[in-house]
């Protein structure tokens, strides 16, 4: 088994709080990606695990043996890096074999790892390129299938697709995804590009100045964000400032509205927050529905957003499919605008 344990993870540079006790449980062929802003500590958890950077407090065990004082090399991890880190005079199969030479891989089994591992990668049959002769996806792909020859128990990913050009990353998002599926292998995937985390993950880690803020499935983190931060952070959200009384919220620029279904009823300042794709607009007269006068309409290519504002004042960005039989709203008309209670929630 190669589960992952990270136990009260503390990092400090000086003064400088990298990671501040930090755990999590990563089931054995998890993948979890961690997400947060520049600085938040990712990069660091990460080095803790692959060995690079020791912990100031904490432990971390992989298949329930402590490795917390390990060396990398005797971790049996596979990191991939951003920078592809390939050698430029040795051939595909040269790269690849390399790793293997260096760990002592009996000889007679090196030709069959090889194989195996660029066949994983979609690249069997250039074994003889050089890097130079090969794209910057097809570079990473070396990268990968360098790090899969070796077998190791946890694979970590460092931005590994950063740069590589947008389309691009999509399309390597969708193939590290099916290839960790296969493989089964227990990995990390540190990114600061949420759809990337989105689409690769079984579980996020929203990481803020060194702290998880959340830990969910993709669907937890944008469907049931637990804070502001991670409702603000993980694609885009109406927040109204404001405070529960008598059952009901109300904004601080006054906009009231019944309270959200299982919402604890509370007087301290919360936010309400309100994803912009679960507000239908429909027409003022509308029984139930909030009146709002369209301030600003923005085509986005496959969407268009608007800004609406309210009788109170508050101000909403409502995003819809972008359809040329429907949403011909110009700026300055009037709409309603409905959402189902369970989309909105009150955050601390
Ligand atoms: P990014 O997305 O920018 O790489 P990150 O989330 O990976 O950010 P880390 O690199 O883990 O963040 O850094 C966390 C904090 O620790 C930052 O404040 C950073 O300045 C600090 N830090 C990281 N490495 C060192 C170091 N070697 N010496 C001093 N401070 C460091």
């Amino acid at each position: 088994m190669s589960d992952l344990q990270l136990q009260g993870l503390r990092k400090t540079y000086g003064t400088n709080v990298a990671v501040e006790n930090l755990s999590l449980d990563v089931r054995d062929g998890e993948m979890v990606a961690f997400l947060g802003p520049s600085g938040c500590g990712k990069t660091t958890t990460l080095r803790m695990v692959a060995g690079f950077v020791s912990p100031t407090a904490g432990t971390i065990r992989v298949g329930g043996a402590d490795i917390t004082d390990l060396p990398p090399n005797r971790r049996d991890m596979g990191m991939v890096f951003q920078s592809y880190a390939l050698f430029p005079h040795m051939t595909v199969r040269g790269n690849v074999a390399f790793g293997l030479k260096a760990r002592h891989v009996n000889a007679a089994e090196v030709p069959s790892r090889i194989a195996d591992a660029l066949k994983l990668v979609g690249l069997s049959g250039y074994e003889e390129r050089y890097p130079r002769e090969l794209s910057g996806g097809q570079q990473q792909r070396v990268a990968l299938a360098r790090v899969l020859a070796l077998r190791p128990k946890l694979l970590l990913f460092d931005e590994p697709l950063s740069n590589l050009d947008a389309k691009l990353r999509v399309q390597m998002r969708h193939e590290i995804r099916s290839l960790q599926k296969e493989v089964g292998i227990t990995s990390l995937f540190v990114t600061h590009d949420q759809e990337e985390a989105m689409t690769i993950a079984d579980r996020i880690v929203v990481m803020n100045v060194g702290r998880i803020e959340q830990a969910g499935t993709p669907d937890e983190i944008y469907d049931a964000p637990q804070t502001r931060f991670v409702a603000d952070f993980i694609g885009t959200a109406n927040l109204i400032p404001g405070q529960v009384a008598d059952g009901r919220f109300r904004s601080t620029r006054g906009f009231e509205l019944p309270l959200p279904d299982g919402a604890q009823a509370s007087a301290n300042e919360i936010v309400l927050s309100l994803r912009p794709e679960k507000i239908d607009m429909v027409a003022p007269e509308t029984p139930e529905s909030v009146v709002a006068t369209i301030t600003r309409v923005t085509k986005l290519g496959s969407t268009v957003e608007y800004a609406v504002t309210l009788a109170s004042g508050d101000t909403l960005v409502v995003q819809k499919q972008n359809r040329s039989d429907r949403n011909n709203h110009e700026v300055g008309g009037q709409v309603g605008l409905l959402w189902s209670r369970a989309d909105a929630r009150l955050l601390p």
